[in-house]
């Protein structure tokens, strides 16, 4: 095969322009980037090899050498991992692998200068090495096969391949420094830049030494790295910042790790567990596969990043590693979701991160507040699959309030009134809207706090819990309210000027029943209205309003089922309303006034009259009444 020229998926194009003409202060990370490659590439090969000893052909000795040449002006990043064939090239270095970093250059303005800064916390991976490089030559050749094949481009647009030699399997990545970009060629510098992100590396990273060739003499090579598996190491031997470096490196991540968690259990199953929460959200938290992104190893061998029993899928923000020398290292991963050692580990994992949230949400509550916007709404979805941890991450579950813009359901049991007791909730799609709804108002004008629960996880986790710490968890949109026994400050002087006022309703509930018919479950006086006239609950067993109107918006449901209509006794409309009813079985006003008055309390929740233009029509006519 001759020498094949390919262009650049657009999104590398683009990202090599902001690459090139970055002023990108932090070049050094180009290093990190091919190491970073390198030792992913050995991880790859070492674990292909559990099933295919062959592929090793003796060379066991994984690491990841660097070299340069002065004279030439050249770094040399080379490796004897997995290794790439023509199709690999083709299909990696020419394309963005990382979702994240995908979405980001999409995102990108056209304004290349305002972005550039921001190129260094994304991933830009193997093309970061254009930051500092005219022309990269990539000679790879994969475990298993015997050509070899040669990736070069100069990084502007284009790229070729073509035969090339290599004598074993692996990478080497040569790249051809840019005028101002020789201070690389310095080992103390290289050195410098090894030592401070690629510590954590696992495999030995060398450099070989500077001979000056006179007398046949190379300098000797030297280890630069610890090249020791971060988490094998004691937590007082690692500090914050190479704790932060390898989570970039084994995340893929540019954020700071929010917590950190490292552990070695012995047991029945020992393992060692090195976890980041991060601080900021993944590009695919919400991908519908809630995939795991923990790394799974055995003794030190990375086995999979698809272990789906280790974590269950309400954390999945975590990344890192869990690395046990109990599980065995040919497992499948079918075999891994229903092995009972991985079950005890998936146990002690979750207790542990569970611990350590609770601990920062009572330690620290605004940097808690910061993890529960960013992951709250994932790990909600526990408390719907994960039974056994229910309690736990009840505790660790925030809620927007009428009271407060974050708080805990103990936060709230300790703020109940005196005679409370349920906790009260209404949920809904919108928080401005939630807030303005007639059925807060009675609470409102009792000062009883409802939480407002806004995320449609929300609806789902609502059905299986009941009660906190002996409470009830009571919607206000279903079933009766009844605040009465609710003790506040100004109670005494308010109640009794109501009980006065209050007018018969029987003869308009009646009048309204009957013209309603089917289309409401029953009609009966408000306890829970101060303002509005109207409202629609559901009845007690029946299913929650906002929970109706999700199924319907997703096709689940046609029709909704017929709702309490609830009339507010003070108010003027319905206090007229009701002198009239009983006077004139044929009352064109009062018949019109019913289907108003139904529409409007639908019109209040953000629905639409059940027929528009009979609605309009009603409404007309008893404008036209009025003046
Ligand atoms: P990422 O490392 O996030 O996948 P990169 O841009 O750094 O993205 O690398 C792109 C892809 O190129 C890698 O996923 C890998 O498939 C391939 N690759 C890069 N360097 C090597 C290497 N040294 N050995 C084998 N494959 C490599
Ligand atoms: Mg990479």
């Amino acid at each position: 095969m001759s020498k094949e020229t390919f262009t650049f998926q657009t999104e590398v194009s683009r990202l090599l322009d902001i690459v090139a003409s970055s002023l990108y202060s932090n070049r050094e990370i180009f290093l990190r980037e091919l190491i970073s490659n390198a030792s992913d590439a050995c991880d790859k090969l070492r674990h292909q090899a559990l099933t295919s000893p062959s592929l090793i052909e003796g060379d066991h000795d994984f690491k990841v050498a660097l070299s340069v040449d002065k004279e030439a002006k050249t770094i040399t990043v080379s490796d004897n991992g997995i290794g790439m064939n023509h199709d690999d090239l083709l299909a990696t270095l020419g394309t963005i692998a990382s979702s994240g970093t995908g979405a980001f250059i999409e995102q990108m303005s056209k304004d290349d200068k305002k972005d550039s800064g921001l190129i260094g916390q994304f991933g830009v991976g193997f093309y970061s090495a254009f930051m500092v490089c005219d022309k990269v030559e990539v000679t790879a050749r994969k475990a298993g096969e015997q050509e070899g094949w040669l990736w070069v481009s100069d990084g502007k647009g284009e790229f070729s391949i073509e035969k090339g030699s290599r004598d074993e399997r692996g990478t080497t990545v040569v790249l051809y420094l840019k005028k101002d970009a020789e201070e690389f060629l310095e080992p103390s510098r290289i050195t410098h830049i090894v030592k401070m992100y690629s510590d954590h590396i696992g495999f030995p990273v060398t450099l070989a030494g500077q001979g000056d060739g006179e007398d046949g003499k190379e300098g000797k090579e030297e280890t630069l790295n610890a090249a020791s598996a971060i988490w094998t190491r004691s937590p007082q031997e690692v500090d914050a910042e190479q704790y932060k470096e390898f989570y970039h490196h084994t995340a893929h991540a540019f954020d700071e790790p929010w917590i950190t968690l490292h552990n070695r259990i012995e047991g029945v199953v020992s393992y060692t567990n090195l976890l980041f929460i991060p601080s900021v959200r993944p590009f695919d938290l919400f991908d519908p596969d809630r995939k795991s992104h923990v790394k799974l190893f055995v003794n030190r061998v990375f086995i999979t990043e698809q272990a789906d029993g280790l974590l269950p899928p309400y954390l999945r923000f975590l990344r890192g590693v869990v690395d046990s020398e109990d599980l065995s290292l040919n497992i499948s991963r079918e075999m891994l979701q229903t092995d009972p050692k991985l079950n005890k580990i998936r146990n002690g994992l979750v207790k542990k991160v569970l611990g350590a949230l609770k601990k920062k949400a009572d330690n620290d509550a605004e940097a808690y507040a910061q993890f529960w916007d960013n992951f709250g709404i994932v790990l909600k979805e526990g408390l719907v699959d994960d039974y056994p941890m229910r309690d736990k991450l009840l505790e660790l579950t925030r809620f927007k309030s009428t009271a407060e813009t974050m708080t805990s359901l103990a936060g709230y049991v300790e703020r109940m009134k005196e005679g409370q007791e349920a906790i009260y909730y209404i949920t809904g799609e919108d928080e401005a809207q939630l807030a303005s709804s007639p059925h807060l108002e009675g609470f409102k004008a009792k000062g009883i706090e409802v939480l407002l629960l806004i995320d449609p996880v929300d609806e789902f986790w609502m059905q299986h819990i009941t009660d906190f710490d002996g409470k009830a968890l009571k919607s206000i949109t279903r079933g009766e309210a009844n605040l009465d026994a609710i003790k506040t400050e100004d109670d005494d002087n308010a109640k009794d000027d109501k009980a006065e006022d209050a007018p018969q309703l029987d003869l308009l509930i009646a009048a309204i029943k009957l013209e309603l018919g089917e289309s409401v479950k029953d009609v009966r006086p408000s306890k829970r209205l101060t303002e509005s006239p109207v409202c629609l609950i559901a009845d007690d067993g029946d299913m929650d309003v906002n929970m109706e109107r999700l199924l319907r918006r997703h096709g689940q449901m046609t029709n909704g089922m017929p709702r309490v209509l609830e009339l507010n006794p003070s108010h003027a409309i319905v206090k007229k309303l009701a002198e009239r009813a009983g006077d004139d079985a044929e009352d064109a006003l009062l018949k019109d006034a019913a289907h108003l008055l139904l529409d409007q309390a639908r019109i209040a929740e953000g629905e639409a009259p059940t027929d528009a233009a009979a609605f309009a029509k009603r409404l007309a006519s008893v404008m036209e009444r009025a003046l």
